[in-house]
């Protein structure tokens, strides 16, 4: 019979579990496991749904069964089954190798040659029984049908599909498991006690029956009898069927039954995190509506997290019974980061997607959850500032884009979550430690904007702000000025840019020195501004530079940072920055200019140009004619 071939991705994936050196071989049995229980899943909602299955929730199974002669081991279920198609398809290819980010990752785990990282981060599924077994067939009879498929594989060659026999729908994986080595004892995976142990170890919340028949051994009377006329015994072997798991969901455990240790290993296995969770949220709510939850909140952000692929939701459940995967209704969008499970029995199994989003009961748990995420984030900032900061480098750009999102209108509940790098302190704040340390002297929250902290911090234009011993924000992410401009103030302080023309820093003595000194350039400041054609709306003696000679700085609700950000996203009229040139009057350059201006006006041209250009560069914005600005400085190097 004609081999079939994988498709590409699954080819590399199964040489990777074939060839594996990854030492948690053993997760394999928690994968095929995992995968029955889903089929069970789907079976079991339809049979409580649409009544037209003839089992009831009780009737569902897995069952567990080591043949050592054989070497076999076959993991079996009732559920759902699969299809000529489903077969093919399913495993065929590698489920999750739809995103390019898991196509990425093979390749690169394959030049670092290591599995370790992929299974980690992916979780692997049915094809991690490869690590294990030399062949794997899945025998399958998929729900409605009267015809059973037969999957084999011996690995990356390809795989027959045949028709075969199967009394009732269901599925069984069936592991010829691989040779012992001197290395790897693979013979382990066929013993009852180390089955037991994995299946107590991995599976044990899963919440259908996992079986195995269980050799016990009874001592019973024989008819014969010792020196003393007692009865002898002897010992009888009899098959027991056996429950290895407890079959409580973790998340319906009271904190005495379980840990947070273990519900962060749940965590880990369940959602693919290579990392702990910095927050573990268990709710058993016992008000209006009645529910369990465990929350977590992730330590760092799916490879997927920010493009459009990655989908929010929490999974539900209706009274054990899994009714959805990935319920979007149970989180805003601004913590679409949160990951984990409720339970309701007062949410209906029968309730559609379309309907359930108007569900009262749902929308009671839903506002009750954002709340609770929100205490417990505002908790973790105020008592474990690293782990906050590390789950706000993970997360904080999705909470700053809540800020900005629906015209602003979340912007009260996110306000106090929010980091900023303080120049001053050298690490993130919050808005309020800014405030609080803000002298009475200060009327704004200063911000400087710069691609990395150190160029934000080291700008021109803080220069005075900085003497003056106020401290600064540095934004070094595009949303952060939208934010600031979103919020307006906090706690009655407005937000201002260093780069802003006027940063009211400067006493009224000094203010009207300056205004003076304008008056008396005017004609320099108007040549000035006439010899740029146009490049800004108005040239300035500056108020706030000290040791360099111009700075560009804007007016108006467009800024130079904001200018940068519109040119990079695509469309026909991109807002432009209003330019203001500030020279600083007390420069040698300024100087220069001036007598320049009164003796040679061509010189003086020349020097506009260069200061002009020298602001841009400053700025960080390009220079119109970089081979003209190289000759002019050339021209004074001589
Ligand atoms: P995942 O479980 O993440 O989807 P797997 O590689 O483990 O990825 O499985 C691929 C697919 O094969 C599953 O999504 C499911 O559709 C199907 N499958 C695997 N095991 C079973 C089973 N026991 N019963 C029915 N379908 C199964």
């Amino acid at each position: 019979m004609a081999k079939k071939q994988f498709k590409a991705e699954s080819k590399k994936m199964l040489d990777l579990m074939i060839h594996s050196v990854y030492t948690h071989k053993e997760i394999f049995l928690r994968e095929i496991i995992s995968n029955a229980s889903d089929a069970l899943d789907k079976l079991c909602y339809r049979s409580l749904t649409e009544n037209d299955t003839g089992l009831s929730r009780g009737d569902f199974f897995i069952k567990i069964t080591a043949d050592k002669e054989k070497r076999l081991l076959t993991v079996s279920d009732n559920g759902i089954g699969m299809t000529q198609e489903e077969l093919e398809s399913n495993l065929g290819v590698i489920a999750r190798s739809g995103s390019s980010g898991f196509k990425d990752a093979i390749e690169e785990e394959k030049a670092k040659e290591s599995d370790i990282n992929i299974i980690g981060r992916f979780g692997v599924g049915f094809y991690s029984a490869f690590m294990v077994s030399e062949e794997v067939s899945v025998l399958t009879r998929a729900f409605g049908s009267d015809k059973a498929y037969l999957w084999q594989s011996r690995g990356a060659d390809g795989y027959t599909v045949t028709e075969a026999q199967r009394g009732e729908a269901g599925t069984d994986v069936i592991m010829k498991i691989k040779a012992d080595t001197p290395d790897e004892k693979y013979g382990e995976f066929l013993e009852t006690y180390r089955l037991r142990q994995l299946i107590k170890k991995y599976s044990d919340y899963i919440r259908y029956p996992i079986k195995m028949d269980i050799e016990k051994y009874d001592t019973v009377e024989t008819d014969e009898t010792d020196e003393d006329g007692k009865k002898k015994t002897k010992s009888e072997k009899r098959i027991e069927e056996e429950t290895i798991n407890s079959m409580v969901p973790i998340w319906q455990r009271t904190k005495a039954e379980v840990s947070d240790e273990e519900c962060i290993a749940y965590y880990r296995e369940k959602f693919y995190d290579h990392e702990d969770p910095v927050k573990v949220i268990r709710i058993s709510a016992e008000g209006k509506v009645v529910y369990k939850a465990m929350l977590f909140i992730p330590a760092v952000a799916p490879y997927d997290f920010y493009t459009k692929d990655f989908q929010k939701g929490l999974q539900l459940y209706s009274n054990g019974v899994l009714i959805m995967e990935k319920c979007e209704d149970l989180l805003p969008d601004y913590f679409r980061f949160v990951r984990g499970v409720v339970d309701s029995a007062d949410i209906s199994l029968n309730i559609s997607r379309e309907l359930l989003q108007h569900d009262r009961q749902l929308k009671v748990i839903a506002g009750y959850l954002e709340k609770r995420i929100k205490e417990e984030l505002v908790k973790l900032k105020d008592n474990e500032p690293e782990k906050y900061e590390k789950f706000w480098s993970a997360f904080g750009r999705q909470l700053k884009y809540g800020i900005l999102s629906d015209f602003g209108m979340h912007k009260d509940k996110l306000i106090d979550l929010l980091l900023f790098h303080s120049c001053e302190l050298d690490k993130p704040i919050t808005l309020k430690a800014y405030r609080d340390a803000m002298p009475e002297s200060q009327k704004y929250i200063y911000y400087a904007c710069g691609e990395t902290v150190k160029r934000a911090v080291s700008i021109p234009q803080a220069e005075q702000v900085k003497d003056k011993g106020f401290d600064m924000l540095c934004f070094v992410n595009e949303e952060d000025e939208f934010v600031a401009r979103m919020l307006g103030a906090f706690e009655e302080k407005e937000f201002r840019s260093v780069n802003e023309a006027d940063l009211e820093l400067e006493s009224d003595d000094e203010k009207s020195g300056i205004e003076q000194q304008e008056k008396d350039s005017a004609e320099l400041l108007d040549f000035v501004k006439e010899t740029l054609h146009g490049a800004v709306s108005a040239v300035k003696l500056s108020r706030k530079l000290k040791t360099y000679a111009v700075c560009l700085s804007s007016e108006g609700p467009v800024s130079l940072e904001m200018e940068k950000y519109f040119n990079t996203i695509p469309g026909e009229e991109k807002p432009k920055a209003s330019r203001v040139l500030e020279l600083n009057a007390a420069h040698p350059n300024f100087e220069a200019l001036k007598n320049a201006f009164a003796a040679d006006r061509e010189r003086a041209e020349k020097y506009v140009e260069i200061l002009y250009n020298q602001a841009l560069l400053i700025a960080g914005l390009p220079i119109e004619d970089p081979g003209r600005y190289a000759e002019l400085i050339g021209s004074l190097i001589q």
